[in-house]
């Protein structure tokens, strides 16, 4: 059995489980609409999905609702902040708003964001920024349980890092490149492992270190008590990428790196390297205009490969996700959903799907 419930109704069911952790109700709508707006995009993993380990988080006071960012180190074009372990759907925005005024005024900001707890899909800050006109590139490390393997290597040694490059396009919608540097995310494992599904070969090995088709290995803790891994995308060239995420958004940005055995906390903590750049300011916009223009039309005419109906570019299929999802809803497996009412009964907050 499943649910397909309209996103209006999630926003409002989300935020009085957000608010129950103790959030300001203005901060909880924050927070459910840039869950929901995860879903409606097409990226369950980072969608309401996470409101049981948000809940478990904040219980745990690892997550601490009501924080704002702090200003670590201010020269206007370079920002330090501290995310005061504050959700990350409120603190990412706080940074973005002061980074993309930064931008603005000095044609470039180049930003570090420590401490922020799980700052969900972090194409939404590249939104944010291609919306003004902006280029914005991102470097994130996961300080949580690690979940990928080093390239060559037998077990979970750091988190999913996702990358991110959003690039405005004149009269069109932006590249919006948006990506785990794990071969999947680790929310598309537990959702995957809640519709009861295999994966892939290629995309996960057990708790030996041995390949497997088991989400379960890297969701559930295995027969010798340890999980299995994710491998990184692109074989020694993803896990580089990977490895530059952790340097960048976990040591440069001052945040931390993980180098310790995994435990069973529930918070997940961000750091994140943000770097925009405004094209209007580098003398080149004018070219950058047409030649950006050009490339994506060139992509465009080329004939469809075989499985394929078209070319798109980064960005269209959530673009299209949302589409479809506000017209049709947002479907919930059954897991998910048991999840998240047993963590609103955690907080006092009784919802149902009829609600
Ligand atoms: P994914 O594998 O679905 O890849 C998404 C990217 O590929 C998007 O930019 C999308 O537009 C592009 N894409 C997909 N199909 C395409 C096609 N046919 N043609 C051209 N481009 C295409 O995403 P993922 O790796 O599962 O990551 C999902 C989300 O998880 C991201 O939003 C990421 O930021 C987020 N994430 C967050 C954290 C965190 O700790 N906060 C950690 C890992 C991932």
């Amino acid at each position: 059995m499943s649910l397909t419930l309209p996103a209006s109704r999630l926003r409002t069911q989300v935020a009085s489980i957000i608010e129950g952790t103790g959030s300001s109700p203005a901060e909880a709508r924050q927070v459910a609409d840039n869950l929901v707006l995860a879903n409606l995009s097409g990226h369950d993993s980072h969608g309401i999905g996470m409101v049981p380990r948000y809940v478990d988080a904040a219980a745990e006071g690892g997550l601490k609702p009501n924080s704002g960012v702090k200003v670590v180190l201010d020269t206007g074009a370079l920002l330090t902040l501290d995310g005061q372990r504050g959700y990350g759907q409120i603190v990412g925005v706080q940074a973005m708003e002061l980074g993309i005024a930064r931008a603005k005024a000095h044609g470039s900001c180049i930003m570090t964001l420590g401490q922020a707890h799980h700052l969900g899909r972090i194409g939404h800050f590249a939104e944010m920024a291609t919306a003004q006109g902006l280029v914005s590139m991102h470097f994130v490390n996961v300080l949580s349980r690690p979940v990928v393997a080093a390239w060559g290597g037998g077990d979970g040694r750091f988190g999913t890092n996702p990358c991110c490059i959003g690039i405005p396009l004149p009269g069109a919608e932006p590249f919006l490149l948006d990506f785990a540097t794990s071969r999947v995310a680790q929310g598309k494992m537990r959702v995957a492992y809640n519709k009861g599904e295999k994966v892939a070969p290629g995309h996960l090995i057990d708790e030996n270190g041995a390949p497997t088709d088991d989400p379960g290995v890297v969701v559930v803790p295995q027969s010798n008590g340890l999980f299995g891994a994710l491998m990184t995308f692109g074989e020694h060239k993803g896990y580089g990428m990977a490895v530059a995420c952790e340097l960048l958004g976990g040591a440069l940005t001052g945040g931390g790196t993980w180098h310790r055995p995994a435990d069973t906390a529930r918070t997940v903590l961000n750091g994140m390297l943000t770097v925009l750049i405004d094209p209007a300011k580098l003398g080149t916009q004018a070219a950058f205009e047409t030649e950006a223009r050009a490339f994506v039309d060139w992509l465009r005419q080329s004939p469809p490969g075989a499985g394929f109906d078209e070319v798109q570019i980064a960005g269209e299929p959530e673009r299209k996700a949302r589409a479809a999802r506000e017209r049709d809803g947002i479907w919930v497996d059954d897991a998910t959903w048991s999840e998240i009412m047993a963590a609103g009964a955690k907080v006092g907050v009784r919802i149902t799907s009829a609600d």
